[in-house]
């Protein structure tokens, strides 16, 4: 499970302008097979980490945000190098700016972070074969569960945190 990986993952975009930390494990890891994911890395899939915004450590460079649609309607930020334009994460309207979602393929280590789940299966490309025993759902689910303890328990700080203002 990602939340016994070693704590710190460290990463950046390809002309290394910038650079970030993760200072802890993330939440959950989404390997999501939707269209919009396969069309904004290219790819068959996006593979995004979960972590909390305050566990992203700028090293070197700042990100330009880039306001960019999104399958739920509501839009999404993409943090972006500004000199060579990779995107780093997301910040989705649905879980606000306290959660990102950090591109697993712009980490030093990727193969660190595997999917905890394959999401939205439907679209999925038919060549891609999912391993068994990672949990895989055609659309969406339930964080209460899916997730481990200790991620149910950040999460929950969050939303503490931001009632809290
Ligand atoms: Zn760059
Ligand atoms: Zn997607």
């Amino acid at each position: 499970m990602t939340t016994d990986a070693p704590s710190v993952h460290d990463g950046g975009c390809t002309c290394r302008q910038v650079r970030y930390r993760l200072t802890s494990g993330p939440l959950f890891v989404h390997c999501c097979h939707c269209r919009w994911c396969q069309r904004e890395t290219g790819a068959s899939f996006a593979l995004n980490a979960m972590i909390e915004a305050d566990r992203v450590e700028m090293l070197a460079g700042e990100v330009e945000l880039v306001n960019t649609p999104s399958n739920s309607g509501k839009g999404q930020k993409i943090a972006r190098c500004p000199r060579c334009r990779i995107a780093l994460w997301s910040n989705y309207a649905g879980a606000g700016d306290t959660v990102r979602f950090v591109r697993v393929g712009t980490l030093d280590e990727p193969d660190r972070l595997p999917p905890d789940i394959h999401i939205f299966t439907a679209s999925k490309q038919p060549w891609v074969v999912l391993p068994p025993g990672t949990p895989a759902v055609a659309e969406y689910y339930r964080a209460s569960e899916l997730w481990p303890k200790e991620s149910l328990e950040r999460r929950a700080a969050l939303v503490a945190a931001a009632k809290a203002g």
